[in-house]
């Protein structure tokens, strides 16, 4: 990516940014523009070159962040009513990280409420449309990041990914797009969705812009507990796959994935091999219960998360409520989409004393048992191959009457965020209708350098 400096000036790099912005309207990447204060601190950091001083190792870099990280500038909306006009008090650890580096935001992308969806249909503010084909979906949660990248708006995008959603759209659009390890980022100031499983990360068009912007914001975060030791500290060139051996999951490609995703996959797994990688089919039946682990703990994390949305403390307050107990539930019901409801009601259904052990606890034990049928594989592999999504892009429209549909989207792309796993989406070629298709390399925790490293070696010999 090119980073302003003595040649390069900051505001150029900024005002080609915007102008692509506009000219690819309507697309809807964005939900709002942070066009005036983009320029500014652009001007700050050549005024800054034009003196001598230091800059950052990303000065004057545009980046478009999700809507649901909060930032001092402009109001973060999470892409629902709720938020709708809601100026943030504080700016996210991540977002901070990039701004002290010199990237500037140019506007807030856009993304289903929540981050509840897989095709950035959910938006309060309208869908967001697919970079190589205007009449489907962008994929989601994080389609108006990953559609910003593709488009060329911007060099990189923020995303957060709790079953996908970085990976999803990655693979729709044909760009790269990392799931970090649970931890690698830091989560403060990042709207939640389901705790136990947001991911902060980053959607890039070459494996080494992803490593180059994850290296500045992974790290350890007193803000957050949850944050891992800063361990992403090396250069791509000078990891070596200790075992040049990748596994192939073949649960992934049989019945109900389109065949040219199939086909993708296998020639993804033929320049593994190209690129000195042993590539074996393996089997992994337990996957086939982590959609249904997924729709139970996520929404009960959800419902405990979206409960403090009760129209009193901050965000939309109905208009129309007369008494205390209506200030909750009307507010609640106006502010919230439809699909949010839906999380809610699931989530405090397998939450209620009489479902807990039948559901959520039964669901925390599956959990367990496909964390260590990964720790099996990662004995033998160093990092696993499969699709991001059984399809390629659909219609706009196609799913969103049909929840199950659309939750069957996520079915490869929510084990590893319930194992707290690394991965990442690498674009794998087009259908024969040009429609991108991505794959994931799956890696144990803390591996997620490794998985670049991977995806740099394919990258070089194509
Ligand atoms: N599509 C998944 C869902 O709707 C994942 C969303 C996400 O990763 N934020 O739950």
């Amino acid at each position: 990516m090119k980073i302003a400096d003595k040649d390069t000036k900051a505001v150029d790099l900024v005002r080609a940014a915007l102008e692509k912005a506009h000219e690819f309207e309507d697309y809807h990447c964005f939900i709002s523009m942070n066009e005036a204060r983009a320029l500014e601190k652009a001007r700050e950091i050549d005024e800054k070159i034009a003196r001598g001083e230091k800059v950052g190792k990303l000065a004057g870099v545009p980046f478009a962040l999700k809507d649901n990280y909060l930032s001092r500038e402009g109001v973060t909306t999470a892409a629902a009513k709720m938020l709708d006009n809601f100026p943030s008090p504080i700016t996210a650890t991540a977002v901070a990280k990039l701004e002290e580096e010199g990237a500037i935001m140019i506007g807030r992308a856009n993304m289903d409420a929540y981050a509840h969806g897989s095709s950035t249909e959910n938006s309060y503010f309208g869908p967001t449309l697919n970079a190589a084909d205007r009449e489907r979906v962008a994929g989601g949660s994080s389609g108006g990041s990953a559609v910003a990248v593709a488009l060329k708006i911007v060099p990189f995008a923020l995303g957060s990914d709790t079953g996908g959603s970085i990976r999803q759209p990655a693979s729709f659009n044909g760009v790269y797009g990392i799931k970090p390890t649970y931890g690698a980022v830091s989560r403060y100031g990042v709207v939640a969705m389901a705790s136990s499983t947001d991911t902060m990360g980053c959607f890039a068009t070459t494996a080494e812009d992803v490593d180059l912007v994850m290296k500045i914001i992974a790290g350890r975060d007193e803000k957050d507990s949850t944050t891992l030791d800063d361990y992403w500290t090396q250069e791509l060139g000078e990891i070596e796959a200790p075992k040049k051996k990748i596994g192939l999951i073949r649960d992934c490609l049989g019945e109900g994935t389109d065949k040219e995703v199939i086909k993708a996959t296998r020639d993804y797994a033929q320049k593994l091999e190209a690129a000195g990688y042993e590539v074996e089919d393996i089997e992994m039946p337990i996957l086939k219960y982590g959609l249904a682990i997924y729709y139970i703990v996520q929404p009960a994390e959800v419902a405990s998360n979206l409960s403090r949305y009760d129209g009193v403390r901050y965000g939309f307050r109905s208009n129309d409520a007369n008494d205390l107990a209506e200030v909750y539930s009307k507010s609640r019901d106006e502010g919230f989409m439809a699909e949010n409801k839906r999380r809610i009601l699931i989530g405090n259904f397998v939450l209620s004393s009489g479902f807990f052990d039948a559901y959520y606890l039964k669901a925390q034990k599956a959990r367990t048992l496909l964390i260590l049928a990964y720790n099996e594989q990662f004995v033998k592999y160093d990092a696993l191959l499969c699709p991001v999504a059984p399809s390629p892009a659909f219609k706009l429209g196609e799913k969103t009457g049909d929840p199950l549909k659309m939750y069957l989207e996520d079915v490869m792309s929510v084990p590893p965020s319930m194992a707290g796993l690394p991965a990442l989406a690498v674009p794998a070629g087009k259908t024969e209708a040009n429609l991108p298709i991505g794959v994931q390399l799956i890696g144990q925790r803390r591996s997620d350098q490794l998985l670049l490293k991977i995806a740099k070696d394919v990258e070089e010999i194509q």
